[in-house]
Order: structure tokens, then C-alpha cells, then sequence
């Protein structure tokens, strides 16, 4: 009987194009989990483990947390048993030397499998993202207008409290566009060229990001 091939996809996109909200919605119809790498740094941030302590120092500019360390809690995620079947990366690889580590990483199981570009313009993400709000105990992401809660505040999934993201205030999210420009958005060139890359138009509602989403899944026979 010959194993099953691991399944992982890559979510590329300005920050607050709705990598996240869609990771997790996809992850129940692929049957393979959201790594965020935000998500993970934020989680060590909140424990003050001393990986937190150092990425908090990039996170609060908007600068990417050094690419060592970064690689290394990928790896080492990835090897985690929810990942036997693959992953939905979003937030990895942010530039080229992430991607070529992660080619490196993926070596075994033949690459990337896909990778989905969210397209949105900076005004789009800039109303996001100051609008976002996050669960601080589950991590479940709300949008005041656009998605707000039931309750003001307060989560649905778990009543936990509401916060405004520190690297969601205007000025460092202006530099996280920039690094975005700058460091990420050459990926699309390097996906481009392995020809991997499909893109969906990320300013639709969600809903409809989510059906352009599960099409193309569809008529690439993942799903
Ligand atoms: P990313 O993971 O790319 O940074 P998120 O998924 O966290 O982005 O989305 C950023 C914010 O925009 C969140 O507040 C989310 O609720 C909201 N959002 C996500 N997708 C859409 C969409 N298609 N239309 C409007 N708002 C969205
Ligand atoms: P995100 O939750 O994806 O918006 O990421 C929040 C912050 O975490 C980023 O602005 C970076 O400081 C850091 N970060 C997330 N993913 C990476 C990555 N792949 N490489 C370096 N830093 C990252």
C-alpha cells in the first residue's frame, strides 16, 4: 500500500487579505491544519518563552522576525502529528530565503503543492486590518463592521475578550505593507516560475473569496 501524499499549500497576500480568515475556514474541507506563523510567534509572545520575547521586538515594528529562528519553528511544526496528512502555511514563506528553505523542508513530500495569491489593494487591507479584532484567549479573528461579534467585544467561540492587535495600529501597519512589498511580494515571481501560483481576487466578501477558493481547489483535484 503506498502512503498518501502530504498536501501543502501556501497563502500569500498583504497582510490583512484574508489569508487567516480563509485558512481556517479551508481547513475543515482539506482535513489539514492553519499554520500561521504569526499565530505561533503571538503564542510565545503571550507565554514570554524567550522565542516570544525575541520576535516581539520585530513584531511591534513590523519587521520580520529573523529568518533563522523563524525557519526552525516551521520545521519544527511541521513535524507535528495534526501535519501527517499536510498544512495550510499562512504567513510562511514571507521571503525568498523562507521559500527556499521551506523547498528544502518539503523536499520529500514534492514541494508546495499550491500556492493561492490574495490580491487586494492597500486601502482594502488598511480598512482590515484597523478594523480587526482578535480573540485573546482562542485567537479567532472578528472584523468590527465587516464581521463583527454577537456581543461588543466578546467573542463568540469562547466569550473571551477582544483586542486590538499591537501591530495593527496604522503607522506599523504601513511598514508591514512596505516589508510586504519589499521582502514577500517577490514570491509571486518565484511561484510564478514553478508554475504554482493561482490567484483569487481577495476584496470579495468572504463568502465569495471562500467559493473562488474551494473552485480552485476543486479544479486542481484537491478537493
Ligand atoms: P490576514 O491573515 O491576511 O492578515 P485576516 O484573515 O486576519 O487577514 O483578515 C483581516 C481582517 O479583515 C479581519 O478583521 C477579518 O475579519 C477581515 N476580513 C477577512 N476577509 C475579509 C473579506 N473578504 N472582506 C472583508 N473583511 C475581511
Ligand atoms: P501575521 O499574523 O501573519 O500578520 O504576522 C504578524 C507578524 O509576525 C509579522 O509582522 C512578523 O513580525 C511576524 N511574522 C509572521 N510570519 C513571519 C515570517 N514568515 N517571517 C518572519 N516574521 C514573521
Amino acid at each position: 500500500m503506498t502512503a498518501s501524499k502530504r498536501i501543502f499549500l501556501v497563502l500569500l497576500g498583504p497582510p490583512g487579505s484574508g489569508k487567516g480568515t480563509q485558512a481556517r475556514r479551508l481547513q475543515e474541507h482539506l482535513g489539514i491544519p492553519q499554520v500561521s506563523t504569526g499565530d505561533l510567534f503571538r503564542c510565545n509572545v503571550k507565554a514570554e518563552t524567550p522565542l516570544g520575547v525575541l520576535a516581539k521586538r520585530y513584531m511591534d515594528k513590523g519587521e520580520l522576525v529573523p529568518d533563522k529562528v523563524t525557519i526552525r519553528m516551521v520545521a519544527q511544526r511541521l513535524q507535528e502529528e495534526d501535519c501527517a496528512n499536510g498544512a495550510i502555511l499562512d504567513g510562511f514563506p514571507r521571503n525568498l530565503i523562507q521559500a527556499s528553505a521551506l523547498d528544502e523542508l518539503l523536499a520529500a513530500d514534492g514541494g508546495v503543492a499550491l500556492v493561492v495569491w490574495f490580491n487586494a489593494s492597500d486601502e482594502e487591507v488598511m480598512n482590515r486590518i484597523t478594523g480587526r479584532r482578535v480573540c485573546r484567549s482562542c485567537g479567532q479573528v472578528y472584523h468590527m463592521m465587516f464581521n463583527p461579534p454577537q456581543q461588543e467585544g466578546v467573542c463568540d467561540v469562547d466569550g473571551g475578550e477582544l483586542y486590538l492587535r499591537a501591530d495593527d495600529q496604522p503607522e506599523t501597519v504601513k511598514n508591514r505593507l512596505y516589508v510586504y512589498y519589499k521582502q514577500s511580494s517577490p514570491l509571486v515571481g518565484y511561484y510564478y516560475a514553478k508554475g504554482l501560483l493561482a490567484e483569487v481576487d481577495g476584496s470579495q466578501s468572504p463568502d465569495a473569496v471562500t467559493e473562488a477558493f474551494l473552485t480552485l481547489l476543486k479544479s486542481h483535484g484537491y478537493l
